[in-house]
C-alpha cells in the first residue's frame, strides 16, 4: 500500500453503489485523477459536504497496487464555491470548462497551468466578476492550454494573408484565405464532415487582440450580441473537433439562453 498527498478541484462526482463515490479531480501534479471515496455518499462523518463539485481539496490517498484506482483516506477542504450554484448560467459555464478538461486532458499528465486557469476562473465566477463576453476569451485561453488554439492571424493552410477573407476551417485549425477555403470546399464536396464557414474579421480580430493582453484588462472586452454568438460558435466547433462531440454542458447553456430570451 502506497500513500501520498495531492491537491485538486473536483470536476465530477458520481455515485458508485449505495455508499461510495468516484471523484474526478483536476490536479496540478497528475492532471485528471480518478479517486474512490469509500462511504463518500453515505458517511457524513467521514467527508461531510467536502466532496461537492468544484471544491478544492487537499487529500491523502493510497493505492493497493500500481495502476489501481487510488482511494481517498481523508480530505481537507481548502476552498469551495457556493455562489456558483446560485445562477444557472454561471454554473453552466463552469460545468462546461470542467467537462472539457475532463474529456480532453489525460490521466497522469501534469496540468499546473490548467489547474491555475480553472481555479482563477472559479474564483472570478464566485465573486460575480465573470461575464459572458469575458467567458469567450477564457474559452479560447482554454483551447490554448489544451494545445488547440486556432490560428487566426494568418491562413492556417498556406500561411498567406487573410485580407478580405472571413473563412474558418476546422480541418486546418484556423482561419483560411479565400483560395484555400475554396480548395477545401471543392476537395470535400459531397463528403460529410465540416466545411469552411464564415467568421467575421471583427470577431477574429477581437479574439486575437486580447490574446496577449494583461489578464487584469480582459474584463474590458465587449462583443455585440451577434459577434459573441459567432465567437461562441467558433469555439464550440473547435471543441467538437477536439472531443468528437458536443459537450453536454453546451446544450445545457443553449437551453438556458432560450429560456431567457424566449
Ligand atoms: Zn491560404
Amino acid at each position: 500500500m502506497r500513500s501520498a498527498t495531492a491537491e485538486g478541484i473536483i470536476l465530477k462526482n458520481s455515485g458508485l453503489g449505495e455508499a461510495d463515490c468516484i471523484l474526478w479531480m483536476l490536479t496540478p501534479a497528475f492532471g485528471i485523477m480518478r479517486v474512490l471515496a469509500r462511504s463518500g455518499r453515505k458517511s457524513v462523518k467521514r467527508f461531510g459536504g467536502r466532496l461537492l463539485l468544484f471544491n478544492r481539496l487537499k487529500f491523502d490517498y493510497s493505492r493497493r497496487r500500481e495502476g489501481r484506482t487510488a482511494a481517498i483516506e481523508n480530505a481537507k477542504l481548502i476552498e469551495s464555491f457556493p455562489e456558483i450554484f446560485t445562477d444557472a448560467a454561471r454554473f453552466g459555464r463552469c460545468a462546461l470548462f470542467a467537462e472539457v478538461f475532463l474529456q480532453a486532458w489525460g490521466e497522469g499528465d501534469p496540468a499546473p497551468e490548467a489547474f491555475e486557469f480553472f481555479l482563477e476562473y472559479l474564483r472570478r465566477s464566485e465573486a460575480h466578476r465573470e461575464s459572458a463576453d469575458r467567458h469567450v476569451l477564457d474559452a479560447f485561453r482554454l483551447l490554448e492550454i489544451l494545445g488547440h488554439r486556432p490560428m487566426l492571424d494568418r491562413c492556417a493552410s498556406c500561411d498567406g494573408s487573410l485580407e478580405k477573407s472571413d473563412m474558418f476551417s476546422v480541418n486546418e485549425g484556423g482561419s483560411v484565405c479565400l483560395i484555400c477555403a475554396k480548395n477545401e470546399s471543392d476537395r470535400t464536396a459531397g463528403q460529410g464532415g465540416s466545411k469552411p464557414f464564415k467568421v467575421s474579421s471583427a470577431v477574429r480580430r477581437t479574439i486575437e487582440q486580447f490574446r496577449n493582453t494583461d489578464p487584469k484588462r480582459l474584463h474590458r472586452v465587449r462583443f455585440t450580441p451577434k459577434s459573441r454568438t459567432e465567437a461562441e460558435k467558433l469555439w464550440i466547433s473547435n471543441i467538437q473537433a477536439l472531443l468528437g462531440r458536443t459537450p453536454k454542458s453546451s446544450d445545457y447553456l443553449d437551453k438556458i439562453r432560450k429560456n431567457l430570451t424566449g
